[in-house]
């Protein structure tokens, strides 16, 4: 008998966290590996935040299903947020909270997408928007952007591959996994050509509180009337508040869309975790000392290791300003070592040096590997140390080429 069908069979599984579960597993067996994968933020959730969450435990909020769209009273915490962070004002059938960032996009493309509706993602892309198009029967069309462009497409390369059957441009900045960010006369740009040819934007806005340096934040979403009518705002506890595991997100745009997501979420997840809900009307109302903190932590490792990881033979490294990831070209590091294959080569590291990596096959870019540095400095400094004396080690690796 055929167990599995031929939707899930033809899927790929994130390897995000595929390979976080290797390490993990390496880890169990007692191997000395300096994990580098998962974006997430290596901090305790604040306090307040899990203090609320055992108030709504004890007086019996948390008991019970909630609005399959999320609390009103949350709904009107990410209105309040969105006064004051994005500049302009949403009604509350324009909100939904979802099981993560990750649900709101899979209810978006799920809402949106008929049969061989085109949504134009940039490359390097986050792993699960191609996943998520083709289970909704849309087609991902992949516009690369170059690393010599910091990672960013333009509105001639948008123009290029656009077709009767695109429906959405989405645009995740600042970007996992390059870290880049849009400036606002970029984003100005893309908008209005979007406007221009009627199309739906999806903004992944989901780490628009983890900037660096002089770099700013624009929300494509906040530049004028016409681009935020088409524009669906995703966004979320994860990335600032340190609730990866508390599984909250929000989308927030037309209400017409949302309307159609919140049925689709009743028929899947009936709501979001009721305690993760009480948990984060805390983290968006409630003292945010934490998330400057977080943010400098950050920041700080950003500032020392991305020299020294310029400083590897054969890696080659934009700086980003934003998101909490280190996306280095490593092509030549590969041929000195004697691969032509990123996921060998990603492998390679991680069993001969030690260091957990994702491959940037995943991404959409298999000349690069990601690095997240949402880990302690003194391990993010050995885990660089173990990359460059693995390179330095000899010029042909004892692993296969390929
Ligand atoms: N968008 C991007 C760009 C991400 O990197 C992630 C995961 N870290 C998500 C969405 C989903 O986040 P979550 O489901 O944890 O809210
Ligand atoms: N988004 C995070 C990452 O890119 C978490 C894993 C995932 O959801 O894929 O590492």
């Amino acid at each position: 008998m055929k167990k599995i069908s031929d939707f899930v069979l033809g899927m790929d599984e994130s390897v995000t966290l595929a390979a976080a579960n290797r390490a993990k597993q390496l880890k169990s067996e007692g191997r000395d590996i300096i994990d580098l994968t998962l974006g997430q933020p290596d901090f305790k959730t604040p306090e307040n935040i899990g203090n609320a969450a055992i108030a709504a435990i004890q007086n019996g909020k948390a008991s019970f299903y909630t609005q399959a769209g999320g609390l009103p009273e949350l709904k009107a915490a990410v209105q309040s947020y969105f006064a004051d962070f994005y500049g302009y004002a949403i009604e509350q059938n324009q909100v939904l909270i979802t099981t993560g960032a990750k649900f709101a996009l899979y209810a978006y493309f799920q809402s949106v997408l008929d049969a061989d509706d085109e949504v134009i993602i940039p490359a390097p892309y986050w792993v699960s928007y191609v996943d998520q198009v083709k289970m909704a029967g849309g087609k991902p069309v992949i516009v690369k952007a170059t690393q010599e462009n910091h990672f960013k497409v333009t509105v001639a390369q948008l123009e290029a591959v656009i077709t009767d059957k695109t429906k959405v441009l989405l645009l995740n900045s600042p970007s996992n996994p390059t870290g880049m960010i849009y400036s606002k006369e970029e984003l100005t740009a893309i908008g209005n050509w979007a406007v221009e040819h009627d199309l739906l934007i999806l903004a992944d806005d989901i780490y628009c509180h983890l900037i660096y340096g002089d770099a700013s934040f624009t929300a494509i979403s906040s530049l004028s009337e016409d681009i935020r009518k088409r524009t669906m705002v995703i966004n979320g506890a994860s990335k600032t508040y340190a609730m990866t595991g508390w599984r909250i997100g929000f989308a927030v745009g037309d209400s017409e869309i949302i309307s159609a997501m919140t049925k689709f979420a009743s028929q899947t997840t009936s709501n979001p975790t009721a305690i993760s809900q009480y948990a984060t009307i805390e983290a968006l109302t409630g003292d945010k000392s934490q998330i400057e903190f977080m943010r400098k932590t950050f920041e700080e490792r950003l500032n020392t290791i991305y020299p020294l990881l310029a400083d590897i033979p054969g890696f080659e490294v934009v700086k980003p300003n934003g998101a909490f990831y280190l996306f280095p070209k490593v092509t030549k590091a590969m041929e000195m070592k004697g691969y032509t294959d990123v996921t060998a080569f990603t492998t390679a590291i991680l069993e001969e040096a030690g260091v957990a990596l994702v491959t940037g096959a995943g991404f959409g870019s298999p000349e690069n590997v990601r690095l997240s540095y949402s880990t302690d400095m003194d391990s993010l400094k050995v885990a660089v140390e173990r990359i460059k004396n693995w390179i330095n080690s000899s010029n042909q690796s004892s692993g296969t080429s390929n």
